[in-house]
């Protein structure tokens, strides 16, 4: 982390779990227990059935709410889908964009990323975007330049000016829900790779004001080690906010 430029953020993903009824209790007590916490941003991103909860029990708090995916367009005959506009309009403050499982199982693509991320800004969303490389490419060495790439796609034709609205995060597929971690030192190294790629693109000072977290398997044990690393700034955490303690002890640990 590095608070003197930018934002600690932890940030669940809430995936498809909980139900909407469970959603009042979890971010109420989440709120109680965040209630002191001075350095961190708070956002949790659930199911868009869970948003009307979820951004009314989180009125006046800290947490912020986020979606865990868009549609590109503005509007339209895209039966099933949901806007950025639309998100935006329910209160919603951040979208995911990227995951690695909407990409593997709902042919999400650079391009269709790149679409979104230009779409949430439209709509005043922060978008999230997610990166990460396979097992096969980190064992083949090429996580650097894999993640380098997924990043400047990402962000084609996105202005100067945007992205201090933009959080990156790094999730090495082969470290999300697997309980395989990567070490702080492996995430660092992407970390630094991908401010060095926002500073080739937009400059020193932009470049050192953006958020990078780390995601994959992160929980209340190891969230302080990776977090020691001055390019993790926050965590995007799956499993572990579930759990409102769990995620309770990560948002501590990152708000020392
Ligand atoms: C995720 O899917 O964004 C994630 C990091 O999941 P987990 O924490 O469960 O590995």
């Amino acid at each position: 982390m590095n608070r003197r430029y930018r934002k600690t953020v932890i940030a669940g993903n809430w995936k498809m779990n909980m139900l909407p009824s469970e959603t009042k209790d979890f971010v109420t007590r989440l709120r109680d227990e965040t209630a002191d916490c001075k350095w961190c941003d708070i956002v949790l991103c659930v199911p868009f059935t869970h948003i009307y909860q979820a951004v009314k029990a989180a009125k006046g708090t800290k947490i912020a709410i986020g979606a865990q995916n868009c549609h590109q367009a503005a509007k339209g005959a895209y039966t099933g889908e949901v806007s950025c506009a639309m998100l935006a309009d329910l209160g919603v403050k951040y979208v995911i964009v990227g995951h690695s499982e909407r990409r593997a199982y709902f042919g999400e693509t650079d391009e269709s990323v790149n679409q979104k991320v230009h779409a949430a800004l439209e709509a005043g969303l922060r978008p999230i975007i997610c990166l990460g490389e396979s097992l096969e490419i980190r064992e083949n060495g090429a996580e650097l330049d894999f993640v380098r790439t997924q990043l400047k796609l990402a962000l084609k034709g996105i202005a100067p000016q945007s992205l201090k609205k933009i959080i990156i995060a790094y999730e090495p597929i082969w470290a999300i829900g697997t309980g395989k971690i990567a070490t702080p030192r492996q995430a660092g190294e992407v970390g630094s790779a991908i401010r060095e790629t926002l500073r080739s693109l937009y400059g020193a000072r932009a470049a050192r004001g953006v958020s990078v977290l780390y995601g994959g398997s992160l929980n209340k044990d190891n969230a302080e080690a990776m977090l020691a690393m001055p390019d993790v700034d926050g965590g995007l955490i799956g499993g572990a906010s579930l759990d409102a303690a769990s995620l309770n002890s990560i948002i501590k640990a990152a708000d020392q």
